[in-house]
């Protein structure tokens, strides 16, 4: 397993920072944020250390991935949430504090306050299809 010594996260999972646990198995750990958005707000991450979601092999992404429905599932019945959100920080621009991955699992509720500002845009001519071409080559 890859760590980090100076990672909060690693530290969580050795043990060595208290962190209350929900869920351990051989290659993921879930635990309560310290600083919820709602009751409940749980993080995902894998044990290994892994910055950001791009640099996590494919493999060990699916292995974290296939606890998130019941990750999510038990969060959501445990809090009598009516729905949740998945949020999923890489790089400080995107909020991102922590660099080892993590999914936030935050629970809603109506009228529960949070929400984000979704400025949807508009693209000029044929913007589109300039940045279509080359997210296709990229991925090339
Ligand atoms: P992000 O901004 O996506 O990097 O989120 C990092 C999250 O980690 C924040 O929601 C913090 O409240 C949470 N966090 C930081 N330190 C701890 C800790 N020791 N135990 C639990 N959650 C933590």
């Amino acid at each position: 397993m890859t760590t980090s010594s100076d990672c909060v996260f690693c530290k969580i999972v050795s043990g060595d920072i208290p962190a209350l646990a929900i869920l351990d198995t051989e290659h993921a750990y879930a635990f309560l944020d310290i600083a919820p958005l709602a009751e409940g707000h749980a993080l995902l991450i894998p044990k290994d250390h892994i910055e950001s979601l791009e640099q996590m092999p494919p493999e060990g992404l699916a292995r974290l991935m296939r606890e998130l429905p019941r990750l999510a599932r038990a969060v959501a019945s445990a809090t009598a949430a009516e729905g949740y959100n998945v949020l999923q920080n890489n790089g400080r621009v995107a909020g991102q504090v922590v660099n080892h991955v993590h999914f936030h699992i935050i629970p809603r509720r109506s009228g529960d306050g949070l929400g984000y500002r979704w400025n949807a845009g508009v693209y000029p001519e044929g913007r589109a299809e300039t940045l279509q071409a080359r997210i296709r080559e990229a991925l090339h």
